[in-house]
């Protein structure tokens, strides 16, 4: 076994147990494996583990991975019961949302109505529409891209009315806290958010994922409701 593989079979565990503790069903929620800054050959490898959702952090990189994997997959493509599915979890500039828009399935950092707009116009007609989640900066951190928490409903209305979006759900990415009661406080807020925009009407139907989580915090972000953790280090092994 890989340690890519070993990696992952401890990251479920760790999952499953966050779950068990918080008295939820491990089947609510989905592991993103986030491959950033390593090569094709470690998603292969991640993909021998049975990892099939990838995260990446800038376009082109992202990009040329996606390309590269669906070139090794050629003829192996139809023995994937479930088909490779690529996360957009970095910052988008208006001059990358085309590349966003032929290549990625999912973009969890959209924080602005124009990006919105673009990923819409520029999605291809052949492809399904482009899975969203809006990124909130809950904690107000200065220095951090995201939605300040009052502006999530203006722009959570907006996006739900673009004809080749799919709005999905909420991100975050909090700063470190000092313990574990601190982490889930702050991914709470969040779910807070996440639960009122969905009780509130103003969306045609309910959003269902919330993207909270990542190598330090999982535990936390399970404890207050994620349904997606985006995982790197703990996996792919730690980043220059
Ligand atoms: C890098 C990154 C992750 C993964 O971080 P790890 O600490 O390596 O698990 C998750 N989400 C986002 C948005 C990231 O940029």
């Amino acid at each position: 076994m890989t340690t890519i593989v070993r990696n992952l079979e401890l990251v479920r565990d760790r999952i499953a147990t966050a779950c068990f503790n918080a008295g939820r069903d491990p089947a609510g929620v989905r592991l993103l494996a986030v491959s950033k800054t390593f090569g094709a050959d470690a998603v292969i490898q991640a993909m021998h583990g049975g990892q099939r959702a990838f995260g990446e952090n800038y376009i082109a990189e992202g990009v040329e991975k996606i390309l590269a994997l669906r070139a090794w997959q050629g003829g192996q493509a139809a023995q994937l019961q479930t088909p490779l599915e690529w996360h957009c979890i970095g910052p988008v500039q208006s001059n990358k949302t085309r590349l966003v828009a032929e290549h990625f399935d999912w973009v969890q950092s959209v924080d602005r109505l124009k990006i919105a707009q673009r990923l819409s116009e520029q999605r291809p007609v052949h492809l399904p529409p482009l899975q969203i989640c809006l990124q909130v900066n809950v904690d107000g951190g200065a220095n951090k891209s995201g939605l300040q928490p009052h502006e999530v409903q203006a722009l959570v209305a907006e996006v739900a009315g673009l004809p080749r979006l799919r709005l999905r759900g909420l991100m975050a990415i909090p700063e470190p806290a000092a313990d574990f009661a601190d982490a889930c406080a702050l991914h709470a807020r969040t779910k807070a958010i996440f639960e009122q925009l969905n009780q509130s009407g103003v969306l045609p139907e309910p959003m269902d994922t919330l993207s909270l989580g990542m190598t330090a915090d999982l535990e936390a972000a399970i404890h207050a409701g994620s349904t997606m953790v985006r995982v790197g280090s703990a996996i792919f092994g730690g980043r220059a």
